[in-house]
């Protein structure tokens, strides 16, 4: 989903460019890997409850798999974008590189709402897409997820026509499965608690303790409540969430100086992490603009909803005592406010980095379905918190000595990794 002139995927080339530059990377691996090996576009045709076909249109992108098979989450939305669809792949490539599991990128999605639509259409989409892919995906060549407006449901309706088509059982089809049905301990928090790891390493190598900072947070979905949860573990106060209002067709802002209850607000907030405005008022909140979350007197930035959110205008209204942005959305920071933050010296921890604790575990997911032996609870964290942990520290290292900003010193690792994979394979 793309908001105006706004197209991620010139921004996901754009970033790519810069870092081959700067590898100096030989042309035909540069052709290889700012565009993605395969792409299939197709419709779904469903019958409504109301007894009317409609068609859906659904996308994958299986952007590369040099290093493995492509894996990403597929995105159910009104806007989406063949465009957004490739940026995404192509940033699922660079995310498993960087904390370095064997996977390549892919992502898929669909255009269509779920806020209006029942089980039963939503489960015919589901089972449509995988009717349309049943060859082109699967455990060794293409591993889907949940993404955006996607949950374990729709995975296991997934797997379950695929099951169907190929006459087997295949739990390492699809991963962020529900428990029980080859789905695995920590998925749901991986990715808010992945996100408050790198941020915890980050605030450590800057000598301050987290007890002393606060931050705001936009979105207040599966990524924005755990990684909200963690770091008021840590110590931390969260200050302002935002949401979508499906009623208002816009985003608020919520502020609470005292930090925000994380439990409390999921009383009053939706399946889609959309938070009820007119209950949250008798709560103690304050209700803002949508865009008032970046505006906020904080230490801490977490984008967690949406692309395209901190832009070369967005980025004037934050804070100067704002240090620390870090991405748990995809793609929330355009080129051009990127370049504000690396002048005014805002320590960025990249997307593809920060928020690839949920494909970590959709990996050891998969590791799990393989041998069909599951790990305990806290097995999962520690090795999650570990591969985070030290893909981090490879990142600011390597920014560190070569005196980078994150997002490119993430971009070099990645980026290395897989053209070396393609030039091992004799494709470039
Ligand atoms: P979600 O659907 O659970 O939640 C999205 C949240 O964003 C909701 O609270 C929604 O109200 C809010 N939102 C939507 N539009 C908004 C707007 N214009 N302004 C303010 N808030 C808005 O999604 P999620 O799984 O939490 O994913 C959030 C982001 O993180 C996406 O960019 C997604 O691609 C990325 N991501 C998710 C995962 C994962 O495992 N869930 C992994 C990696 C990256």
């Amino acid at each position: 989903m793309s908001s105006g002139s706004f197209n991620p995927f010139d921004m996901a080339q754009a970033q790519f460019d810069k870092v081959a530059d700067y590898l100096e990377l030989d042309s035909a691996s540069r052709e290889l890997l700012r565009n993605p090996l395969r792409e299939y576009s197709f419709s779904i045709p469903v019958r409504m409850d109301d007894g009317a076909v409609k068609v859906f249109r659904g996308f994958r992108v299986q952007h590369n798999d040099s290093r493995g098979p492509c894996k990403g989450g597929i995105r159910f939305h009104p806007q989406e974008t063949v465009d957004t669809v490739r940026a995404l792949s192509m940033w699922m490539t660079w995310k498993c590189a960087v904390v370095d599991i064997p996977l390549g990128g892919g992502k898929g999605g669909v255009i269509c709402d779920p806020h209006n639509l029942s089980a039963r259409e939503q489960e015919q989409i589901c089972r449509g897409w995988v009717r349309q892919l049943a060859r082109n995906v699967g455990p060794v060549q293409d591993v889907p997820a949940p993404d955006v407006m996607t949950s374990a449901q729709h995975m296991l309706w997934m797997l379950d026509e695929y099951e169907h088509i190929h006459g087997g059982k295949y739990p390492g089809f699809i991963t962020g499965k529900p428990l029980g049905s080859g789905g695995s301990l920590g998925r749901t928090e991986a990715t808010g608690y992945g996100v408050v790891y790198t941020l915890r390493e980050a605030l450590k190598g800057m000598g301050i303790d987290p007890k002393d900072t606060c931050a705001s947070v936009q979105g207040f979905g599966n990524v924005a409540q755990y990684a909200i949860r963690l770091y008021h573990e840590l110590g931390g106060k969260v200050i302002c969430v935002s949401s979508w209002d499906q009623n208002d067709q816009t985003s608020y802002a919520f502020k609470k100086a005292d930090g925000v209850d994380v439990d409390a607000l999921l009383g009053v907030t939706d399946r889609f992490g959309g938070i009820d405005k007119a209950r949250v008022k008798d709560m103690g909140y304050e209700i803002l603009d949508g865009d008032a979350w970046i505006e906020q007197d904080v230490d801490i930035l977490i984008p967690a909803a949406l692309e395209n959110q901190i832009t070369g205008d967005t980025v004037q209204k934050m804070s100067k005592r704002v240090k620390i942005v870090c991405e748990g959305a995809n793609g929330p920071t355009t080129p051009a406010a990127d370049k504000v933050l690396e002048e005014r010296g805002v320590f960025n921890i990249p997307d593809f980095l920060a928020n690839a604790g949920g494909v970590t575990c959709s990996y050891f997911e998969q590791v799990q379905c393989n041998m069909n032996y599951f790990w305990e609870h806290e097995e999962v964290m520690q090795k999650l918190d570990n591969k985070m942990t030290a893909a981090f520290h490879a990142v600011h290292n390597l920014a560190k000595k070569r005196k980078l900003y994150m997002r490119d010193a993430a971009y070099v690792i990645a980026i290395d990794r897989v053209a070396k994979a393609c030039r091992d394979r004799g494709w470039a």
